[in-house]
């Protein structure tokens, strides 16, 4: 496993906002966690990057325990965070917010090869190279963060609500960078409220509620399994009719 949680807890002063779970994720995979506004799935995020120090449980990644370990030296080791609202500098043109997620490489000719590939995977960006961050369209905020990401060579790419705030097209397009972004083999752990879309693309799933993990499995299997068609996919799923019950 590249990441493992184990019984992890986070509280904010009395507020359980995560509830001891465990959650796993193997080199490769693309695996979504998905939930209510609400339900826990950003502290989980923050606990593994060393953002919220957890009360109980354990992270691990790449072998080793950095439960608590200050965020720089996990990213150091390639684990890269996409956050919710996106955090790309406004100041910065596209092209300076991309170096800046190259920041911690050094070898100069691996970066410029991985900057023409992130403006192969998202030609928005290339368009737009020397334009501030601050001028972009939501959308492409949230490319030029992903893209960002990818700068640092993350074996981990952790996505927190990739879909916020898009409209339709573009969401199915970011979407569909993230599966070609796991196709060249990079692992992730996608965060969505939009559960259709995020089951669509992941190998496999967990389903949070209120702190704690409640279904778990392949994302097909979640994806037909009817508490969460009704539940997270907008779906009325049917029921046995209850005249013909009371009838009988
Ligand atoms: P969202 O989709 O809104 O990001 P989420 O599933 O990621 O939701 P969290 O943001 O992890 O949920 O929040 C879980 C719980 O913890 C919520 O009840 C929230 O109000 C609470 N919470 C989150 N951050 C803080 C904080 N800094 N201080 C106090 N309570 C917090």
């Amino acid at each position: 496993m590249l990441l493992e949680l184990i019984g992890l807890e986070v509280a904010y002063g009395g507020i359980k906002a995560v509830k001891g779970i465990d959650l796993a994720v193997a080199r490769g995979e693309l695996v979504c966690l998905i939930g209510a506004n609400g339900a826990g799935k950003t502290t989980t995020l923050k606990a593994v990057c060393g953002l919220v120090y957890p009360r109980a449980g354990r992270v691990y990644y790449d072998g080793d325990d950095i439960t608590g370990t200050p965020s720089h030296r996990p990213v150091a080791r390639g684990l890269a965070m996409v956050p919710e609202g996106r955090g790309i500098f406004r100041q910065l043109t596209v092209e300076e917010n991309l170096a800046m997620g190259a920041f911690v490489r050094g070898d100069r000719q691996g970066v410029r090869r991985d900057l023409e590939q992130v403006f192969e995977l998202f030609p928005r960006l290339a368009e737009r190279r020397t334009q501030s961050g601050g001028t972009l369209s939501g959308g492409e905020q949230q490319m030029l963060a992903i893209g960002r990401a990818m700068m640092s060579r993350p074996k981990l790419l952790l996505l927190d609500e990739p879909s916020m705030g898009l409209a339709p097209l573009l969401v199915q397009r970011i979407f569909q960078t993230v599966q070609e972004i796991s196709r060249e083999g990079v692992t992730i752990l996608l965060i969505e409220q939009n559960a259709r879309l995020a089951l669509e693309i992941a190998v496999r799933g967990y389903v949070m509620e209120s702190g704690t993990i409640t279904l778990a499995g392949p994302a097909a299997e979640l994806l037909a399994d009817p508490k969460v068609r009704e539940a997270y996919l907008g779906e009325i799923v049917a029921a046995e009719p209850a005249i013909e019950r009371d009838r009988a």
